[in-house]
């Protein structure tokens, strides 16, 4: 059994998410790939991000067709008290599927911290690190040996949540390239974005 864990802040879910989330079930042939969005991200503490439920229904917008098949979206961090550090969550899904091979998914831009998240040895110790690149700097720091790193071949589209909300609050067009038409849908209904800075 193969498991992918994929965490994230998904505020909102784009193409981005959507284009690491398709390879690494294709490149890894992943049996599931569970999506955990994170209550409160332990390197995003200073802003309060869209409510979990707003993020939970974007996420099953975004996840369709094949993907559907092989994804379940998890609550697990939404529901547990405090900062969602990843190495608690990953001891979660281990005690779920001890047999399993867990890969733990994410986008280059995370290695450069990875050393400063809480226990990053132990992560490595329960799952392999699965990347896609984000840039052509991707590098791995010293601390994270190669042989945990799985490198994606697919090239990640560039496109950030960061960039989304903002456009939405400046009420810039959005390039269509960005998120899923869902989703889209979904933030003007709800006036999502509209009042950030
Ligand atoms: P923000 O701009 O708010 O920092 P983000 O777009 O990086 O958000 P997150 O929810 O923080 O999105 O990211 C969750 C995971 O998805 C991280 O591992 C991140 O590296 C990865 N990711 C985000 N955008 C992309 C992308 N365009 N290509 C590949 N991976 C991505």
């Amino acid at each position: 059994m193969r498991i992918g864990i994929f965490g994230g802040t998904f505020d909102p879910p784009h193409n981005g998410h959507l284009a690491l989330a398709r390879c690494s079930v294709k490149e890894l042939r992943l049996n599931r790939l569970y999506i955990v969005p994170a209550k409160i991200s332990p390197h995003k503490l200073e802003g309060r991000p869209t409510s979990g439920r707003h993020r939970i229904n974007m996420l099953q917008k975004m996840v369709r067709g094949k993907l559907q098949k092989k994804c379940w979206i998890s609550r697990l961090e939404l529901e547990r008290a405090g900062p969602s550090y990843t190495m608690r969550t990953l001891a979660y899904f281990r005690k779920q599927h001890p047999r399993a091979e867990l890969y733990f998914v994410m986008g280059s831009d995370g290695l450069k911290f990875f050393p400063q998240w809480k226990n990053p040895d132990k992560i490595i110790a329960l799952s392999w690190l699965a990347v896609g690149r984000r840039d052509d700097a991707a590098r791995l720091p010293r601390a994270i040996p190669r042989g945990r790193v799985h490198w994606l071949k697919a090239q990640m589209p560039k496109v950030s949540a960061t960039a989304i909300r903002e456009a939405f609050a400046a009420k810039r067009s959005l390039d269509r390239s960005f998120l899923p038409g869902s989703v889209q849908d979904y933030i003007d209904r709800h006036h999502l974005y509209a009042n950030q800075k």
